[in-house]
């Protein structure tokens, strides 16, 4: 798969970037006080940092806190003037997207309920025809890479070349310890089918919870992402929305020094040709993998021609169910991790089922 965009690097734009390039801010503008005073603590730690609020709040159910409205933009334009930090808001509409511009907010970003929907990330897109303003795309809520790649796509034909992906988690039934369950493959994917695409993480919304911040920040810049989006309120647990995951500009100040920003190329020669020896290993490895796949698949289609002859269905649960479990047993003697093991038996067996399908299949058609 392929996506051209047309970007204009980060260093260009982004005030005075280096990495991590920093969005912090309340989840939602509450009121002129909370927007000054958490902003103005984040500036004096991070003068060169986006000070994000969200207006208008897209609240998965109503009749919760739906954002403050446009009296929202005034306190931006305060925050502006007073710490003089750039400001990021959400878009979620053409309505939005002109109240912003005529504003003068700085960066815009589409969220994750808008890029799930192609007709409403158009209707922006075409507000920003002739205008040159970052925007923010945010992964859909869910893990499908085409409507992340689709969104990207339209917002850079309508000419915004000051371009980035926010990598926000995704909505899933097993997210583990996270509130959306990170996937990074997506992000991997994202960056490299377009490497020149700068991508932020957002922690918060991966993590919904202070403690996994740290853990998360420090994960996006080992993936070689360029900047941070983290929520930040001068007293997270009296926020009106998601108060569980914000933390204070003080613990944002601990959190981003402790990180270690490391180099995304070998310089050092040794170090170099050491890479290069082991990544010899590992593939010969993988060509050792894949053949041995190939075989086992290869046994799948024997047995499927064994059930089909014998007028057995393909699938036998206690079977399926003791096979998996013996592995995970020896996986664990290896010490391989369960919930990664479990996932690709899974991969595998869905293989096998198709082609034992096949199998099936051809008979029917004799
Ligand atoms: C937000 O940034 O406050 C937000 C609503 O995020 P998302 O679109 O990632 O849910
Ligand atoms: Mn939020």
């Amino acid at each position: 798969m392929k996506l051209n965009l047309d970007i204009q690097p980060l260093i260009t734009w982004f005030p005075n970037y280096s990495k991590p390039g920093l969005i912090a801010g309340p989840c939602s503008a509450e009121s002129e006080e909370q927007m000054l005073e958490t902003a103005k603590s984040i500036a004096a730690l991070y003068p060169k940092a986006v000070f994000r609020a969200g207006i208008w709040k897209p609240r998965t159910r109503p009749n919760t806190f739906e954002g403050i409205g446009d009296i929202g933009l005034e306190w931006m334009k305060l925050v502006k003037q007073q710490t003089g930090l750039l400001t990021a808001t959400e878009v979620a509409t053409a309505d939005h997207v002109e109240k912003c511009l005529k504003a003068g907010i700085d960066i815009l970003w589409i969220g994750a309920r808008t890029t799930v929907n192609p007709f409403s990330v158009q209707a922006i897109a075409d507000a920003l025809k002739g205008v040159d303003i970052p925007v923010f795309v945010k992964n859909p809520m869910y893990p499908d890479f085409q409507l992340w790649a689709g969104a990207l796509e339209r917002v850079n034909n309508a000419g915004i070349k000051k371009i980035v992906a926010i990598h926000r988690g995704f909505h899933s039934y097993d997210n583990g310890p996270f509130r959306n369950s990170p996937k990074w493959e997506l992000a991997i994917e994202l960056k490299s089918i377009c490497p020149e695409l700068p991508i932020f993480c957002d922690p918060s919304h991966i993590g919904g919870n202070p403690e996994l911040i740290p853990y998360l920040s420090q994960k996006a810049m080992d993936m070689d992402m360029d900047g941070l989006m983290i929520e930040t309120h001068r007293n997270p647990s009296v926020a009106l929305s998601d108060a569980k995951q914000q933390i204070t500009p003080f613990q944002l100040k601990e959190i981003i020094s402790d990180l270690q920003i490391r180099s995304s190329s070998v310089e050092n020669i040794e170090l170099q040709s050491k890479l290069d020896e082991l990544r010899c290993v590992i593939q010969k490895l993988d060509n050792e993998l894949l053949e041995l796949l190939a075989k086992r698949m290869a046994v799948s289609t024997q047995i499927g021609e064994y059930k089909r002859d014998n007028n057995v269905t393909i699938l036998q649960v206690a079977h399926w169910k003791k096979l998996i479990e013996q592995s995970l047993i020896n996986a664990h003697s290896l010490d391989l991790p369960k919930d990664f093991i479990k996932g690709l038996y899974q991969l595998i067996h869905d293989e096998s089922i198709r082609r034992q399908t096949d199998v099936m299949n051809k008979v029917e058609k004799k």
